[in-house]
């Protein structure tokens, strides 16, 4: 996986090129990090950490790129790492600005395949991420959604249990979401990979 750039809210200048797209999406600190970096290692990771740790106005969608083949010779598909939202710390209208942004992303972006939602597995279902999936259904067909549950190593299995099938209810999810995850013990890697392979071998219809 190999970093391509950061993008802004100017369309034209993001790439172009009809490669499959998957973004991930977060509150901050839900550990959207954590989760890249067991998915990717840390090299991928380290380069976000430069770019988009601060919270601000100018927060940036990070693209990076996944290779495969003999010597890494095809372009497989392309990952978005999305400005986490929710900041307690940013005024009303930067997080409006930030949220306008990835509606924007959301709406625009033909490429994308599949939205990875990280919510706490410990939190209840909140507002602003119902928001997202309100939008992201009302986008139709374009693209998947996977809602997953970080940090469930925190959790017994019965409180995990009760937790997700609280997000569930409070989400409307299907049975088999969120799906849960940890990128301490791991657990859920390989699930999430499949989603990523099964939506990426998808055409997206056209609008
Ligand atoms: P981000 O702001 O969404 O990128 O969140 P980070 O990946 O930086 O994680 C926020 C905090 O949660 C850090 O202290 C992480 O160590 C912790 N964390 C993230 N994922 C997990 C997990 O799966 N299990 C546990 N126990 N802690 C986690």
């Amino acid at each position: 996986v190999e970093f391509i750039g950061s993008y802004a809210e100017d369309e034209n200048a993001w790439p172009s090129e009809a490669v499959p797209e998957v973004a991930f999406l977060g509150r901050s600190n839900v550990g959207k990090s954590s989760m890249l970096n067991c998915l990717f290692g840390e090299r991928a990771a380290k380069v976000r950490f430069v770019v988009s740790k601060t919270p601000g106005r100018t927060q940036l969608i990070n693209i990076f790129s996944a290779r495969g083949g003999a010597g890494g010779a095809r372009e497989l598909c392309r990952f978005a790492d999305l400005p986490g939202y929710g900041y307690a710390k940013l005024a009303k209208e930067d997080m409006r600005a930030i949220e306008g942004f990835l509606m924007q992303y959301l709406e625009r972006r033909a490429q994308l395949k599949l939205l990875i939602l990280l919510v706490d597995a410990r939190r209840d279902a909140l507002d602003s991420d119902a928001e997202i999936l309100d939008f992201a259904a009302d986008m139709g067909v374009g693209f998947r959604v996977l809602v997953v549950a970080t940090k469930v190593d925190k959790l017994s299995a019965m409180e995990a249990a009760l937790n997700l099938a609280r997000i569930r209810d409070g989400f409307g999810l299907p049975e088999e979401l969120p799906l849960p995850f940890s990128a301490v013990t791991g657990q859920g890697r390989k699930e999430v990979w499949q989603y990523i392979r099964e939506a990426c071998e998808m055409d997206r219809r056209k609008q």
